[in-house]
């Protein structure tokens, strides 16, 4: 059996028109650990979801009308980027509003990237999961009866829902969850840690996991759904949790998945900036309900960059910002709020974070700068979310739909979540019913060979690869800068990837750097600007057609490639 065979969609591009291709090294082995199913727990599944935030609940909940689904996720249940959504989703219910409308804001702002069907797809199907959540209990917050729509950047209309003022990403998460842990068809394990997929013959068979009580185990699925989330731990400033380490990239990687997009990070403008203090998201809602950015000298300086100046699109104000740093030579902006009445009421989270910090929005500016926010890239994926290896599906952000192209709208990454994280539980479902019950496969094992090279400390090189990716493959890129980050990215690889760890920590540092040469080998390729990817080094006369860049694992090593755009 070929569980280590570069299998025949490893590597290959055959199905897309390429414009060029270029390798990298990138010495990755086929799995981070050894197992044997001879001698390890063997856990069997219809259908198996990696990761508990909206997108994998949305999924487990529609897989689990068809048969027995496990559910993984590495910490407790609500530690995701979903519990810690503020702004909230976006759903075409506005009587201004249309779903042509939302249609076509979302391709706009997605610079010609985006797939039309799947924005519409997106689009469309949002209403009914929005009228599932209520059913099962969601309240969202009201004015005078109706839901309270507010609006953020790139939007032509309100239709923005959010609950609890600026905590929808949890009482999301709370409906969720309590709905999930009530379906009997559904297996939890939580604080287990995904090392690997495991592929036979090219076809994922489920994964090779680590439990904190349990060690490890295969868990042997029909079909496997990645529901990870991103990656904003790669940047040393970011507003992602602790959690988004990009392990669902890496594992799909390393399995032969294809990669799109992947240099498309969104870099959110305002995040709470206190020296020492983690980074905690400022929502673009507290600029959509009239919050202005002003300079060290009390200046506003917005409408100098962008005639829509705070709600011009998310990567003009973080560029902004960048360059009024520079030119001011400061650290920080400060978004003013002292203007808006009852704004402790409408943003509660918000106002008790800067308390705690001693800022009162009364008085004073809420210091901000970028930082790291969204994976618009990931693991390809077609309309009903399968990827380019049999058996294994992937949605939310951990997926690349498409629906975002060069740049993300804001709040439809919950709605992304939610709609296609549903379709791949129903994809995964359906097929699963059509094939023969998982077994666990006898003499499956993978032992790799020993290193005898230095061992770096792993948090050593966390934190210097957080530095390096921010200063190099941050709001503005080089072309010799990016290049440089892929060699130092080699260089540490090199003393990294060759090990065989054990520990949750030590995977999720392997992971890191794998996923962050990706995103630096994708950033290089891309020359030109584009959305949310700024080149500083772009030639502004040349123009190209749209393409795609496409990242997977060949026998040399890493390819990268152009692509056209799918007709
Ligand atoms: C601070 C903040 C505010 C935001 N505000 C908004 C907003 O207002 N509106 C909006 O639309 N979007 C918002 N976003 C973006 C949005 O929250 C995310 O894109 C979305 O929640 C992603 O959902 P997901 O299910 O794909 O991934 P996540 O919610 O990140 O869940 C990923 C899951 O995978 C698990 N996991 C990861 N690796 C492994 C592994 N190796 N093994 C097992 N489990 C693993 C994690 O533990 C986690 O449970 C915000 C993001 C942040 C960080």
């Amino acid at each position: 059996m070929g569980i280590c065979a570069r299998g025949s969609l490893r590597g290959s591009f055959a199905v897309h028109k390429m414009a060029r291709i270029m390798t990298a090294i990138l010495d990755t082995r086929r799995y981070l650990t050894n197992f044997d199913s001879a001698r390890q727990g063997n856990i069997l599944t219809d259908v198996l979801v990696i990761g508990s935030g909206v997108a994998g609940c949305r999924a487990a909940l529609e897989a689990a009308r068809f048969g027995m689904v496990t559910l993984i996720t590495k910490d407790a249940f609500a530690k995701s980027a979903t519990n810690y959504a503020q702004g909230g989703i976006a759903f075409a219910l506005a009587e201004d509003d249309s779903t042509d409308r939302h249609v076509d804001d979302t391709l706009r702002v997605g610079c010609g990237l985006s797939d039309t069907e799947a924005v519409k797809t997106l689009v469309q199907q949002g209403p009914p999961c929005l009228q599932e959540l209520t059913a099962w209990g969601l309240e969202l917050d009201r004015k005078d009866g109706d839901l309270a729509l507010t609006r953020e950047g790139g939007h032509s209309v309100n239709r923005i829902v959010h609950a609890n003022g600026d905590q929808t990403g949890h009482a999301l998460m709370e409906t969720l969850e309590r709905r999930v842990r009530g379906v009997e068809n559904i297996r939890l394990f939580e604080h287990c840690f995904v090392i690997d997929l495991i592929t036979i013959d090219g076809v994922c068979r489920g994964a090779v996991t680590y439990h904190e009580k349990h060690g490890h185990q295969l868990v042997w699925a029909a079909q496997t759904i990645l529901t990870t989330g991103g990656c904003g731990q790669l940047w040393r400033e970011s507003t992602n949790p602790a959690v988004a380490t990009g392990d669902g990239f890496a594992v799909a990687y390393r399995a032969g998945a294809v990669l799109r997009n992947m240099e498309m990070m969104q870099f959110h403008p305002t995040t709470l900036y206190v020296a020492g203090a983690a980074r905690a998201l400022i929502s673009e809602a507290v600029r959509g309900e009239g919050g202005y950015l002003i300079d060290r000298a009390g200046e506003r300086f917005m409408a100098d960059y962008h005639p829509d100046a705070e709600l011009a699109p998310r990567d003009v104000v973080s560029r902004a910002i960048n360059e009024h740093l520079g030119k001011t030579r400061s650290n920080c902006v400060y978004l003013d709020v002292r203007h808006i009445r009852g704004f402790a009421a409408r943003f509660p989270h918000i106002s008790k974070l800067c308390a705690d910090f001693e800022i009162d929005v009364t008085r004073d500016g809420i210091p901000v700068r970028p930082s790291a926010h969204y994976m618009i890239g990931g693991v390809k994926v077609a309309l009903n979310g399968r990827t380019d290896v049999e058996g294994l599906l992937c949605a939310g952000e951990a997926a690349s739909t498409n629906v975002h192209g060069a740049n993300r709208l804001a709040s439809n990454s919950l709605l992304e979540g939610l709609v296609f994280g549903k379709i791949a539980g129903q994809t995964a479902g359906e097929t699963c019913i059509t094939l023969p019950k998982p077994t666990p496969l006898p003499g499956v094992a993978n032992k790799n060979p020993e290193s005898a090279r230095t061992e770096l400390l792993m948090s050593d090189i966390v934190h210097s690869l957080q530095s390096v990716m921010w200063r190099n493959v941050g709001i503005v890129r080089f072309g010799e800068r990016l290049q440089e980050t892929c060699e130092i990215l080699d260089f540490w690889a090199h003393y990294t990837l060759d090990k065989t760890l054990d520990t949750p920590m030590g995977w999720e540092t392997q992971d890191q750097i794998t996923v962050a040469r990706i995103v630096a080998s994708s950033a290089l390729e891309r020359t030109e600007s584009v959305g949310v990817h700024y080149r500083g080094d772009a030639d502004a006369n040349a123009h190209s057609e749209p393409y795609h860049i496409l990242v997977s694992c060949g026998l040399d090593g890493l390819l990268v490639a152009r692509s056209e755009l799918e007709k």
